[in-house]
């Protein structure tokens, strides 16, 4: 595409004055730190930026190297990791820790393949590590880069069907004619679409590309990327057993495969699409929903006054590393017990 450098060299001078501060990127004069890029990128799958801050932080100062993580033990990865949610990724990025200190002698590969070979990383996780730690000219298409090219292009199809038209722009623009930069550039755009090409009201008269963008020209910025309706996801049922004795309330680590695998929480039962029997919906005293990807729990918390095994201390609750669903449940709780 003839605009694809001209944009490539705006972006980049825009970036030059106006990249975000974050703590996983390198200063202007540094190399970034693969570690510190690969961390971040499994931490934003999914989840914004000012959620993730926090647990990055977290995360480098108990684990400054990949060394520190992957002499953790899995159970400590998924306490700090509590609260960020799709837990898988927090099994995988311990395994993938493990896997570069004994397979790759503590160093990060930096070919997109080998970097795909390891747990948790896929397509997009492993262009971004390549381009941004490494400078390999790569297709980095997250949120972000999605919405800025949609609208670029004012691409009619809908998400996700216009995946490919997406792609198929984004291979001339990251490795077209100039692939000058390839770090600053991937993050330029990122960055574009974070602060300035927004998902509503882009800021469209300070954007450093706009004439270059045909839903600018066409005043419907807004209505890109269009999506494709959802369909409704299904409802489950289940009940939280709270047993509770001389100040102590009963945990249970779950089991390693299945929902929340390898977490610390309350017992359940099982979660079925049918509501639970013996529950009246009006009358039970506590009732929590929460939405996973694919479907939305509603919850009932029973408390049984009676001992069961592994009883922890009421104070100890907030530090054990509680998924959301059970800090929900607790904080639901707490104040009756
Ligand atoms: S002109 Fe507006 S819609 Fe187009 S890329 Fe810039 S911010 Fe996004």
């Amino acid at each position: 595409m003839k605009n694809d450098v001209k944009i490539r060299n705006e972006m980049l001078s825009w970036y030059d004055a106006h990249a975000r501060v974050l703590p996983w990127r390198s200063k202007p004069s540094e190399r970034p730190d693969p570690y510190y890029v690969w961390l971040s990128e499994v931490m934003l799958q999914q989840t914004t930026v000012q959620a993730v801050v926090p647990y990055f932080e977290k995360f480098i100062s108990i684990w400054p190297t990949v060394h520190d993580l992957a002499s953790a033990t899995q159970d400590d990865v998924l306490r700090e990791w509590a609260g960020l949610g799709y837990y898988s990724r927090a099994r995988n990025l311990y395994k993938c820790a493990q896997a570069i200190v004994s397979e790759h002698d503590g160093i990060f590969p930096n070919s997109v393949k080998t970097l795909k070979s390891l747990s948790g990383i896929g397509d997009y996780t492993s262009a971004a590590i390549a381009s941004i730690a490494f400078d390999i000219p790569s297709v980095v298409i997250d949120g972000n880069v999605e919405r800025v090219i949609s609208r670029l292009h004012r691409i009619d199809a809908p998400l996700p069907d216009s995946k490919t038209i997406i792609r198929e722009y984004a291979q001339n623009l990251f490795i077209g004619d100039n692939t000058d930069r390839p770090s600053c550039f991937a993050q330029s755009l990122m960055d574009l679409g974070a602060t300035i090409c927004t998902p509503k009201s882009p800021k469209c008269e300070i954007c450093p590309i706009s004439k270059y963008c045909v839903a600018f020209e066409h005043c419907d910025a807004q209505v890109y990327p269009k999506k494709r309706k959802k369909s409704k996801i299904p409802e489950k049922y289940g009940v939280a057993y709270i047993y509770v004795h001389d100040g102590k309330v009963g945990i249970e680590k779950r089991p390693e495969k299945g929902m929340l695998a390898g977490m610390v929480g309350f017992p359940t039962s099982e979660w079925n699409e049918d509501s639970v029997d013996n529950i009246d919906d009006d009358m039970s005293a506590y009732k929590i929903r929460h939405v996973f990807t694919h479907f939305a729990l509603t919850l009932y918390p029973q408390i049984i006054n009676q001992k069961t095994y592994n009883m922890i201390e009421f104070k100890e609750v907030d530090k054990i590393g509680l998924p959301t669903l059970f800090k929900k449940v607790w904080n639901m709780i707490e104040s009756d017990l």
